[in-house]
């Protein structure tokens, strides 16, 4: 078998074009727009890129964009106090803390200060929370789009052996809860797995395998199951190329489909923040 590619950029452009016209829509009825507001404290070169992308696709969407720049030697009294105003105005309808931050400045603490009324990326406890009751409409935008590319594919996750290589918080814990929503019979591996030398064990039983880690060729082609989907989150520099986790021309030979790194999931994460944008004004509104 060798597999089709799961790409996010048709996917992405489908989600955009049906906001656009949604967003149109919500601000007649409301009177104001969504507006996001980004948190950069210090340069830092990969987020810069992300916040241009931000303010690319939200500007191109109808939602107001600002970015509030901190210089590097902030101290969390003063992210706090910046969070703390933000939460107070109320024409910021959302709110996105670009990561890495310094290492004087605790990211949990400060995202857990973000009202989950404005938490644009759905990482407050709070939000993490209603994910785990199943009762969700935004979420971590990653764990988020690698659940549009598996609905994509029209498979039901119903019943299927889904396993999540990668348990962090921003990807695989809420991933596993999105798939257990779905009636997936979901495992989760992590370092540990790796460690005792059993990840091939569990991948070989995947039909849905996503693989969120952050080192390349970690997921031998040779594990995977005939006929697999296999969405690789991760995202390696090696020389001049971006890679993933899993071997992909060796794993392509055995799925059905397998997501491109990069252009799978990369192109959707943006996409996602604006609806968890328009899904926090729409609750705010009441629309
Ligand atoms: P993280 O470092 O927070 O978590 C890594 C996870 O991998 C941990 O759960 C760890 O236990 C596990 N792990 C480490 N070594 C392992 C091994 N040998 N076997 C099994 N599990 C192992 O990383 P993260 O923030 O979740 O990101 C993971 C990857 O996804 C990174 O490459 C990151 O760049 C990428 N990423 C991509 C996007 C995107 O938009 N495509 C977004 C977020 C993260």
């Amino acid at each position: 078998m060798t597999a089709a590619l799961l790409e996010g950029k048709p996917i992405a452009e489908k989600i955009k074009s049906a906001l656009k016209n949604e967003i149109a829509a919500l601000k007649t009825k409301a009177g104001c727009s969504p507006m996001l507001v980004a948190i950069q404290i210090g340069d830092n070169a990969s987020s810069a890129v992300y916040v241009k992308n931000q303010k690319k696709v939200a500007e191109e969407l109808g939602i107001e964009y600002e970015l509030t720049t901190l210089p590097a030697d902030a101290s969390q009294a003063d992210v706090e106090k910046l969070i703390a105003e933000f939460n107070e105005d109320d024409a910021v309808t959302a709110i996105i803390l670009q990561l890495p931050v310094p290492k004087a400045i605790d990211p949990k603490k400060v995202i857990g200060m973000i009202a989950p009324s404005k938490d644009a990326e759905g990482m407050n406890p709070w939000n993490l929370g209603k994910i785990l009751c199943g009762n969700y409409k935004i979420g971590p935008c990653t764990a988020m789009a690698v659940m549009e590319l598996l609905e994509s594919t029209g498979v039901k996750l119903y019943g299927k052996e889904a396993c999540v290589i990668g348990h962090s918080e921003i990807v695989g814990k809420p991933l596993a809860l999105m798939l257990l929503k779905k009636f997936a019979t979901t495992t989760v591996c992590h370092i540990a797995t790796g460690e005792r030398g059993v990840l091939a064990d569990h991948v070989e039983r995947a039909e849905i395998l996503i693989v969120a880690v952050g080192k390349p060729g970690l997921i031998k082609g040779e594990w995977i199951k005939d006929g697999a989907i296999v969405v690789d989150v991760g995202i390696n520099r090696v020389g001049d190329k971006i890679v993933g986790d899993v071997e992909f021309d060796a794993a392509a030979i055995r799925a059905s489909l397998i997501t491109p790194v990069p252009g799978g999931v990369g192109p959707l994460t943006t996409v996602i923040l604006m609806r968890n944008v328009v899904e926090l004004f729409k609750e705010s509104f009441k629309l």
